[in-house]
């Protein structure tokens, strides 16, 4: 049995309750094995058995009292899986599906996702059980409160740096934060995301979308071609969703779906964003109301976004949510590139679908960089006690995007094909990090 598969079925008879994360885990084994096998080093350091296991891994309960009074209990999580290049960095989500398998394989991927930004972060992640919808701003907040209470102690501006995920954005990044400094009595760069009266950057908030969109460019790009002009399919109207889609319409596109995870809309004359916004943003309300707001939009409450005709899709929304039939639909509607803005949002078969069918796929590790990024831009202006401008960042993120598109290409090109970019990713992330663990010895 060679190495690779030796690890796998370790991992598979540790972990054989998390498929999230056996499927996280397979994917990037798989993609880095000729790196792995040409050189002993890797097998002698014991390297994949200790980057498939988590440095550490924190459960822990979550008690808060409802705005009827009543005492619930959720569970958290913090894993921190890989420190070799930097603190721990990854997000922290809030939804009822989190258990241990979904955020070990956010967790997993973060680590190669944050070693291709070109930045010193390792990889984390971490989350709850809980739902936020519906819940009162008191009730977020009393989440918050306690949930930092745990995590407080093991988290810190050189140890580990939490920021947003699914369910978690500016209110509850603040809420988090207002709990930290109240307990550690220090301030400092602990979570990303803040706000910008109090630590937060600029262009924080838009960076996964806007750097899925430049990273999308890149690739578009280096086959000839370009976004302008394109129709856009974008999954989601969340963080991710409403930035790709705003700077893909600056950039000449025309977007004409979005969803959550209640439904779908369809707007052939290209999505008001102003709308989804005053929706999502302000009233956090369903994506069903935009059509009650604009006459040229069809809502649908059942099928996906993937039945839509389009040029480009643009999965922001969640894990799996585009398997191999809406691959096959894509490919038959000609679709010509794919970014993954969402973590793991394609399975591995519907990855395979479009990479035999020749549609450009950029996956999530470099796709949706662009967000840890800017963190990490975030992390370095608090710790020089100093603000960039809009611009400043924004002009590093393409940079950065850029930086992500070469080295993905080039370890392509090495490796395997020069616009097989899902091991690309995988393979130039990997590489830094296992240096990096070698140097450092056991
Ligand atoms: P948000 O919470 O802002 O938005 C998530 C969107 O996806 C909502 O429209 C939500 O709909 C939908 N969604 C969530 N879960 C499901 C589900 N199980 N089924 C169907 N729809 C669902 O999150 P983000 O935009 O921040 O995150 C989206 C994706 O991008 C995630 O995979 C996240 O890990 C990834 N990502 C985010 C980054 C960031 O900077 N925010 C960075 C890198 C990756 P509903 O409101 O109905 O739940």
């Amino acid at each position: 049995m060679s190495y690779i598969d030796e690890v796998k079925a370790t991992v598979v008879a540790r972990n054989g309750d998390q498929p999230e994360f056996l499927q996280a885990v397979d994917e990037v084994l798989t993609t880095i094995k000729p790196v792995v096998e040409s050189d002993p080093k890797y097998k002698n350091n014991a390297i994949l058995e200790r980057i498939t296991e988590p440095d550490r891994q924190i459960i822990f309960r979550v008690p808060w009292v409802d705005d009827k009074g009543v005492l619930r209990v959720n569970r958290g999580f913090r894993i921190q899986f890989n420190n070799a290049i930097g603190p721990y960095k990854g997000g922290l989500r809030l939804h009822p599906s989190v258990n241990l398998s979904i955020i070990k394989f956010l967790g997993f991927e973060q680590i190669f996702k944050n070693s291709l930004t070109g930045l010193p972060i390792g990889g984390g992640k971490g989350g709850s059980d809980f739902d936020p919808k519906g819940k009162s701003d008191n009730e977020i907040r009393a989440f918050c409160q306690s949930f930092m209470t745990e995590l407080a102690r093991h988290i810190g501006a050189d140890t580990d740096v939490p920021a947003g995920d699914i369910g978690v954005g500016g209110r509850e990044i603040g809420f988090l934060y207002g709990q930290y400094k109240r307990l550690k009595n220090v301030y400092e760069g602990v979570l990303t995301g803040k706000g910008l009266t109090y630590g937060g950057s600029l262009a924080r908030t838009e960076a996964t979308g806007y750097g899925l969109v430049y990273i999308v460019e890149n690739m578009l790009e280096s086959a000839g071609k370009s976004i302008k002009g394109k129709t856009v399919a974008i999954s989601g109207s969340g963080n991710v969703a409403i930035y790709a889609a705003q700077k893909a319409a600056a950039l000449g596109a025309k977007v004409v779906t979005m969803s959550d995870s209640n439904g779908w809309i369809y707007d052939p004359n290209g999505i008001n964003l102003d709308v989804v916004r005053d929706i999502k943003e302000v009233k956090r309300g369903r994506i069903k109301e935009y059509a009650d707001k604009v006459k040229s939009a069809e809502y649908h409450d059942s099928g996906k976004v993937w039945q839509v005709k389009c040029d480009v899709a643009l999965p922001c929304a969640t894990q799996n949510e585009l398997d191999e039939a809406d691959a096959k639909l894509l490919i038959k509607n000609k679709v010509s590139a794919v970014g993954e803005g969402a973590n793991m949002p394609s399975t591995t078969e519907a990855i395979n679908a479009f990479q035999k069918a020749g549609v450009l796929f950029m996956p999530a590790k470099a796709a949706n960089a662009g967000g840890v990024a800017v963190s990490a831009l975030e992390m370095s202006q608090n710790s020089q006690r100093l603000a960039w401008t809009f611009e400043e960042v924004d002009s590093k993120l393409k940079g950065i995007m850029k930086g992500i598109f070469d080295k993905a290409s080039e370890a392509a090109a090495k490796y395997s094909k020069p616009t097989d970019y899902v091991a690309g990713a995988n393979i130039a992330g990997f590489l830094k990090v296992a240096e990096a663990m070698i140097a450092q010895g056991v």
